[in-house]
């Protein structure tokens, strides 16, 4: 039997998507000029040439222009920062996206760092990094940025509770950590080096993983009750007869169904945020580029 709540993230961003295309209309009608979102995909990797094709889709039906930038694998890294800097002086971009992983003969930081970070809508950039952990004003990550609001729309007030976040990385579990501590909890960061991580996870009150890991987080793992937030996408084998393998995320979903008070599904839950969060964020530098108030 099943207990949890399931957090539904696609309605919830498809709720966002349209209430960033609503802001859009007024951006247009106060400076008669679309919000822009410049996309870099450099090489054939199939998967960032879904995830380009979903952000172009969803950018232009927010009503947005969505500016596409496809370079061949073997472009150096010198040219790619020279269309980044381009795009830095274009006044129509509000936001720069460079599609990670580059290819190997590229430095991803040495990328990120030649963006402007008032167009860096990923939230990447080590001063919108920086400013997060300050308290400043940044741009924050969409991934945990979604992940958040789905936490605040699910529990309200976020304040003295119990958060594990497992994973470290700086796209997803540095910043998700940092927004949660700006949130009064009390914030525990495990990784690959955490002893006893089931122990750890079982403290926790909201649980957000990060792992990549195919459904590691079991029900035991779980206080009963817990938030569970799944952000990890992971795509099981082929089962006999099945051309590809079932996405998975790193908690055991229907075990922990049993265990835990709510929980996002994958697919249908994290995911959806991360684009709706992007739109969000081009929307906000869109206004702060033409110094009018950005919207909630
Ligand atoms: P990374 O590989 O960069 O980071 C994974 C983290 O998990 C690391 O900090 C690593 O620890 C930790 N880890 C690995 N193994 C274990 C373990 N056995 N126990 C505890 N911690 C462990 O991944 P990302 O942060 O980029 O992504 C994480 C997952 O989220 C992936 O499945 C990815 O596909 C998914 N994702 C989903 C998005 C969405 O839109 N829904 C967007 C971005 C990512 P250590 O640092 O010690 O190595």
């Amino acid at each position: 039997m099943s207990n949890a709540f399931i957090i539904d993230g696609k309605a919830f961003a498809a709720q966002l998507r349209q209430r960033v295309a609503a802001a859009v209309e007024s951006f247009i009608a106060l400076t008669a000029r679309k919000p822009g979102l410049a996309v870099v995909l450099v090489g054939e990797d199939p998967a960032s040439q879904v995830y380009v094709g979903s952000k172009k889709k969803a950018t232009v039906e927010a009503g947005m222009n969505s500016f596409e930038h496809r370079l061949p694998a073997s472009v150096s890294q010198d040219e790619l920062i020279a269309l980044v800097e381009t795009l830095n002086a274009d006044a129509a971009v509000d936001g720069i996206l460079v599609q990670l992983p580059l290819p190997p003969h590229m430095d991803d930081k040495a990328v990120i760092a030649a963006i402007d970070p008032g167009k860096d809508v990923d939230g990447f950039h080590v001063v919108n990094a920086g400013r997060l952990a300050v308290g400043e004003e940044a741009f924050v990550p969409c991934t945990p940025l979604g992940c958040l609001m789905l936490l605040k729309d699910h529990m309200g007030d976020l304040s003295g509770k119990n958060a594990v976040v497992i994973g470290r990385s700086n796209i997803v579990g540095k910043p998700m950590a940092q927004l949660l501590l700006a949130e009064n909890c009390t914030v525990t960061i495990a990784h690959s080096r955490t002893q006893d991580l089931p122990d750890v996870v079982r403290r926790a009150d909201i649980v957000v993983a990060a792992v990549g890991r195919a459904e590691m987080v079991t029900g035991d793992w779980l206080k009963p009750g817990a938030v569970v937030i799944d952000v990890g996408i992971n795509r099981l084998e082929p089962e006999a007869g099945q051309s590809k393998g079932r996405l998975v995320g790193d908690v055991a979903f229907d075990d922990a169904l049993r265990h835990a008070g709510a929980i996002t599904p994958v697919p249908g839950g994290v995911g959806p945020m991360t684009i709706a969060c992007l739109l969000r964020n081009t929307l906000v530098a869109a206004h702060r580029r033409a110094g009018v108030a950005a919207p909630e």
